[in-house]
């Protein structure tokens, strides 16, 4: 009997990141981590930004870093459209260290309740490519 597989697809505004057969994958949902194998059941989960992992069925696992989006998954298909995405060897360290700096900065010193959101923010994308890329 065939092996059962699924199809990912990760997508953003920009760009088609990934698509390809996995075996296994799990998304930063709103509400926690979400793995999906096989003939999972349909859903629609918003996600926060934090890292996709996946386990392709050829090939290495990998990382993708996410800054917030959807996920839906359908007839064995699991579909993400993120804000932005990277692989985690597309990362640049460098430009995520800068963004880490910048933001540290704005939130040390003291402006409008907005910019301290946007920093907060900004750092927390600037982290989570950081710990992606590990
Ligand atoms: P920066 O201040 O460095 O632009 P940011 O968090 O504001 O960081 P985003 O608005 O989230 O950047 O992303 C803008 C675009 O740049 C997206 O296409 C995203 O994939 C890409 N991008 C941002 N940071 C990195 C990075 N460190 N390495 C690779 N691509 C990045």
């Amino acid at each position: 009997m065939a092996e059962k597989t699924q199809r990912l697809e990760i997508v953003t505004p920009e760009r088609k990141v990934f698509s390809g057969d996995v075996r296994f994958v799990v998304v930063p949902g709103v509400e926690g981590e979400l793995g999906f194998l096989p003939e999972h059941a349909p859903l629609v989960s918003a996600l926060k930004i934090g890292i996709i992992r996946v386990q392709p069925e050829e090939g290495k696992p990998f990382k993708v870093a996410v800054s917030g989006g959807f996920v839906e998954v359908r007839n064995s298909k699991v579909s993400v459209l993120a804000n932005t995405a990277e692989r985690d060897d597309q990362i640049d360290r460098e430009r995520a260290e800068e963004a880490k700096r910048r933001a540290e900065q704005r939130l040390a010193s003291k402006t409008s309740e907005l910019d301290v959101a946007r920093a907060e923010l900004a750092l927390k994308r600037a982290l989570n490519r950081l710990k992606a890329a590990e």
